[in-house]
């Protein structure tokens, strides 16, 4: 990956996009698009279709009439297997490509993004293309006259509704293993982060995976979402996004066939460092890190640093330091650590963020404001608060952007009880050298992933999943074959 071969694909037009049902590009039934701006610029990039409820309703008959009619679930294991492999392949043989086009409708940095999107992408479609036929039915231990068999079987059309950060990454963790165990899927991108999905999507059918089975329909989430969320037809709704767009969902189904409901939501998640931390200005780098990258739009991002009081300021003039000497700009430059923030409108909910906080009593350290201005761009100072109370609105309400609050603590037990003290329960770590107050603070800490003297680092071999308000069910490793599968039942008399 050079500059050179990036800004040359950044030089390109981009096409209007339409979704993809039923194995063809159709517009919206109305012929009405949206404009997809770029945070690199806030200028017009393309269009895509402005979903209609006929849209979203023709995309889940093709789905349905795909699964009824077994051309996906009735292949053999091996055939689909080949195919998702074949999928997997052809993101990694365009992955730069993919990535750039991510870039200037997201604005993650380019360096993130690869290995992010197309990269991880690839590598979950692989996991659970190489897992599908690894997967057995089990026997009961009944009596002898009887023969008691549990298969797993697809649950048949899934719904699934991702947000603008990470889609194709994240995008995959639900289309993979929904895929794999033979179901028929409709996506609904995030209006701001359509373009990676739709492309992925004409790959699979490339690579051989029937019409009908993958179809992605975009526009506003508060019409085609919320058709597919009341859909009779949708068999399980997937979701990562918001708490707010969760609890509708939870709503849809209630109002609709009760279909089952599985959400990844928001965190606001514990960063502890304690002053036997093996290595303090490690610590204080990734902590800089594990909050800023991808202008601080990451579910698990690190956004609250609970700080021993003995260390507290010396710790937070190194979290300081590292978070001034991040490189913040456009994401399309392979020096940039920070690129843009989705859209104007998260960057003003960004903005009132740090003057909530700062009206609360906490003190701005770093940041604080908008800066690049001159580029048209969205972009944000790494911004850090401390003086953060336990019940001011940084350490309770997610931002979803680049604002770290701190929070100094006296004792470990003071230490779990502020991590707690939120609804979430997403992911934290804790810094010790200490091997019981390691272990006692993994138990301790309500959260779905803990890291210990590190932050953020995973692989699709373990799961992700929040508890409390973060959410139910996970993604990532053989658990999430859990969310697309149901166990039937054979009770045969011998
Ligand atoms: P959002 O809830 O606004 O949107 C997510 C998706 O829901 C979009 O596709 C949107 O169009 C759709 N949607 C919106 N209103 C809808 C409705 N009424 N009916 C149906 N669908 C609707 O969230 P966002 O702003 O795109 O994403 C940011 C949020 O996602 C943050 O809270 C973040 O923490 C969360 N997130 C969680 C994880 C995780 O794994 N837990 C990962 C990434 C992001």
């Amino acid at each position: 990956m050079d500059q050179k071969t990036i800004d040359a694909l950044r030089a390109r037009p981009v096409e209007t996009f339409s979704h993809l049902i039923d194995g063809k590009s159709v517009p919206a039934s109305d012929g009405d698009t949206m404009d997809i701006r770029s945070p690199i610029d806030g200028q017009v990039l393309t269009q895509v279709a402005r979903g209609t409820t006929a849209d979203m309703e023709a995309a889940i008959a093709a789905a349905r009439a795909a699964f009824e009619d077994r051309r996906w679930a009735g292949q053999p294991p091996a055939m689909r297997k080949k195919v998702l492999l074949k999928w997997a392949e052809l993101i990694e043989a365009n992955a730069l490509e993919l990535a750039v086009l991510g870039v200037r409708d997201n604005g993650t940095e380019i360096g993130m993004a690869l290995k992010a999107e197309p990269g991880s992408a690839a590598g979950t479609i692989r996991y659970y293309a190489e897992a599908l036929d690894k997967v057995y039915g089990e026997i009961a231990p009944t009596s002898e006259e009887v023969l008691g068999l549990i298969h797993r079987e697809p649950v048949g059309v899934v719904g699934a509704i991702v947000p603008w950060n990470f889609p194709m990454m994240i995008g995959a963790w639900k289309l993979a293993p929904a895929l794999a165990t033979g179901n028929s899927v409709v996506l609904k991108p995030a209006e701001t982060a359509s373009l990676t999905l739709l492309r992925m999507a004409e790959l699979a059918h490339e690579a051989g995976l029937p019409p009908g089975v993958l179809n992605v329909v975009t526009g506003e989430g508060a019409v085609v979402g919320e058709t597919l969320g009341l859909s009779m037809d949708v068999d399980v709704l997937v979701f990562t996004g918001s708490g707010a767009t969760g609890r509708r969902l939870l709503e849809y189904a209630a109002r609709s066939n009760l279909k089952r409901v599985y959400l990844e939501l928001g965190g606001k998640s514990p960063n502890i460092v304690f002053a036997d931390a093996p290595n303090l200005a490690e610590a204080a780098k990734v902590a800089a890190g594990g909050m800023f990258r991808n202008a601080g739009q990451v579910c698990v991002a690190a956004s609250r640093l609970l700080v021993e009081a003995s260390i507290h300021d010396d710790f937070v003039a190194e979290v300081v330091k590292a978070a001034e000497a991040m490189q913040v700009g456009d994401p399309l430059r392979l020096d940039t650590q920070i690129g843009a923030v989705n859209s104007e409108v998260q960057l003003a909910q960004n903005l009132r963020f740090v003057e909530t906080a700062q009206a609360e009593g906490g003190q701005v350290v770093t940041g604080g404001g908008r800066i690049l201005e001159e580029t048209g761009g969205w972009y944000m100072a790494p911004t850090v608060v401390t003086d953060v109370r336990p019940e001011a609105s940084l350490a309770q309400q997610e931002v979803f952007g680049p604002v770290l609050g701190v929070t100094p603590f006296e004792t470990e037990e003071e230490a779990v009880r502020l991590a707690n003290a939120t609804v979430y329960g997403l992911a934290g770590a804790a810094w010790t050298a200490n091997l019981g107050r390691a272990h006692r603070m993994t138990r301790a800490v309500r959260a779905g992933v803990m890291h210990i003297n590190t932050y953020g680092g995973s692989d699709g071999t373990v799961p992700l999943g929040g508890v409390g308000q973060s959410g139910n069910g996970v993604d990532k490793s053989l658990h999430a074959f859990d969310k697309y599968t149901d166990l039937k039942t054979a009770w045969i008399k011998l």
